[in-house]
């Protein structure tokens, strides 16, 4: 099993570099003891990056949870056993964390005003879509979402990451507002991720605080179909 280091708390979604050792390899790809890199998931995507080791450098051009942890290379492979150094491509995760974090305060601005759930998102480097259900946005709502998250990521708000027990998420997050009911019976133990009020079960990395974000500027509202809507946004 791979140690995913990004998910202990929020400070380590700032590791950047890290040492590991390869514990597989195949073709064009190795599995380490240890990662910073995030695997595609979630609605985020893979980090990309390097990595180094004595007399070799390699590529990392996606990282997959499927088949174990697998860092796909572009390059040399390095043989069980080496300890290499990988160094994420920083700026792309960080507009992804950017990007994720503010994902958190639109799905509840929606949520607290209108009740509708985040049901899809994609998130991309400093820009996303999310979809929603159910609602129908009007021009002017559209204003007041932009606003209304635009005035909670200038409060300077911290976030947080921690674990707490399944029943304890239910009953501080909600069921419904998380989508809760499709995480499988079997997980237990759920990574929170706090952001001001708001708590949600995620995966993801994030910003420390959301002065990170930016503005918040959305640039597309879309029908996909009866009472879902698709807000494309990015941030400036
Ligand atoms: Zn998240």
């Amino acid at each position: 099993m791979t140690e995913y280091l990004y998910m202990r708390d929020v400070d380590a979604c700032y590791i950047g570099d890290f040492e590991a050792t390869v514990k597989q390899a195949g073709d064009d790809w190795i599995v380490l003891d240890r990662t910073a890199f995030y695997p595609e998931g979630g609605g985020q995507p893979t980090d990309t990056g390097t990595i180094k080791w004595d007399g070799g450098e390699a590529k990392v051009v996606r990282v997959t949870k499927r088949e174990g942890s697998r860092h796909y290379l572009e390059g040399p492979v390095p043989p069980l056993g080496t300890e290499i150094m990988g160094i994420i491509d920083w700026e792309r995760r960080y507009g992804h964390m950017r990007a994720h974090t503010s994902q958190h305060i639109i799905s509840a601005v929606v949520w607290d005003r209108w009740q509708a759930k985040t049901v899809g998102n994609q998130i991309y480097e400093a820009r996303a879509r999310i979809d929603l259900h159910p609602l129908k946005l009007t021009e002017e709502d559209v204003r007041w979402i932009e606003e209304e998250c635009n005035r909670r990521i200038s409060e300077a708000i911290d976030v947080q990451i921690y674990e707490l027990s399944r029943e304890e998420a239910e009953e501080r997050a909600g069921v419904e507002r998380c989508n809760m009911e499709l995480l499988p019976k079997s997980v237990k133990k759920l990574r929170i991720v706090q952001v001001g009020d708001e708590i949600c079960p995620c995966a993801g990395t994030h910003v420390k605080n959301t002065s990170e974000i930016g503005t918040l500027k959305i640039t597309k509202k879309e029908s996909k179909g009866k009472m879902r809507t698709r807000i494309t946004y990015e941030l400036v």
